[in-house]
């Protein structure tokens, strides 16, 4: 009994007639959370996690959305669905279907390290596991986030001490406010660009607590330049929006794949401040493990070194070909 099969639309429920992050216009959407590649516009109805409202309407406009508290259930076509969460960006979950005593878990995008701006990731118990696996590769190992705001302090107090802004490039939904959560500010102000602050709003009306920010537009004395941390989406690299700055900053990329030889030298940045919201390598290992699942399905990323991982540790384990990106890749800004 398949509880999820892969149609041309996305990710199907047959018994529930419902699609998971479907990628093609579909009637009913059951979303994990409110990334472009996970998050489409053209569905008919919506069904995220309640925490994830804010966000999802920020991203996706008015939408016929229904919300569910994480760990609360509701019966569809005789499919008990329930939402936990994923640990990734505020309001992300996984999906718990359950029918005729089958269990299969759905995780979207899942991080399992404790992030301060959204509930920590649940193990959820199944039979069959739908996993991610955008750094599915042993050499991903993320350091504690504390060691993290730590470089990135020192990287901004050095250059607010030589009169430079630091721009730290991260994307605008869950990145961009994982920064400010953690970082000090009383270094100096902050200053977040537009395709961030919209969603800052977000998380703050959502009881996430951020530092004080200001839109380029809310500075009006210049000298704030000098010493800021500047937030910024990856698409401001090189655009209008940094001629601000002069030629006195320092910039840096903050993203899992600055861990990657060569990733800060092609994203072509001072700095690269390895910071991911996708479970590492270890963490994968530990969240598919905690399942207890007999069978996993993996999705977007190191697919087929994942799928061959977990069959020689004895799971029956195959893939799902998805249209969803990486970190970064379908992560992109919103056209408007
Ligand atoms: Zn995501
Ligand atoms: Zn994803």
């Amino acid at each position: 009994m398949d509880l999820v099969v892969s149609r041309p639309e996305g990710l199907y429920c047959p018994p529930g007639d419902f699609y998971i992050d479907p990628w093609r216009k579909v009637d009913r959407a059951i979303i994990t959370h409110a990334h472009a590649d996970h998050a489409r516009v053209g569905h008919n109805h919506y069904l995220c996690a309640a925490p994830g409202e804010g966000v999802l309407r920020t991203r996706l406009g008015n939408i016929s959305l229904d919300t569910l508290p994480y760990g609360t259930s509701t019966v569809h076509n005789g499919v008990k669905i329930s939402l936990h969460p994923a640990g990734h960006v505020l309001g992300s979950c996984q999906i718990r279907l359950e029918y005729q005593g089958h269990v299969w878990v759905a995780s979207g995008d899942y991080k399992v390290a404790p992030d301060l701006t959204c509930d920590a990731f649940e193990p959820v118990k199944c039979h069959t596991f739908i996993t991610e696996s955008t750094f599915g590769l042993p050499i991903y190992r993320w350091r504690s986030d504390a060691e993290i705001y730590a470089e990135i302090n020192a990287w901004w107090a050095a250059n607010a001490a030589q009169g430079k802004a630091s721009v730290l490039y991260g994307y605008s939904f869950g990145k961009a406010q994982r920064i400010l959560a953690g970082v000090d500010s009383s270094i100096g102000p902050i200053v977040c660009h537009s395709a961030c602050e919209g969603l800052n709003k977000a998380y703050r009306d959502a009881g996430v607590k951020l530092p004080e920010t200001l839109t380029v537009s809310e500075v009006l004395d210049k000298s704030t330049y000098k010493t800021c941390l500047a937030i910024a989406p990856p698409a401001a690299q090189g655009a209008a929006w940094m001629k601000r700055f002069g030629n006195a900053y320092s910039d840096a990329f903050a993203s899992g794949w600055m861990q990657l030889r060569g990733g800060r030298r092609r994203s072509n940045v001072d700095r690269g401040f390895v910071m991911s919201d996708h479970a590492d390598w270890p963490g994968l290992m530990r969240a598919i493990g905690a399942t207890g699942a007999e069978q996993v399905i993996v999705t977007h990323g190191y697919v087929q070194v994942m799928v061959r991982w977990l069959q020689e540790q004895g799971l029956n384990a195959r893939a799902f070909v998805t249209e969803y990106g990486g970190e970064g890749e379908g992560e992109q800004e919103p056209a408007a």
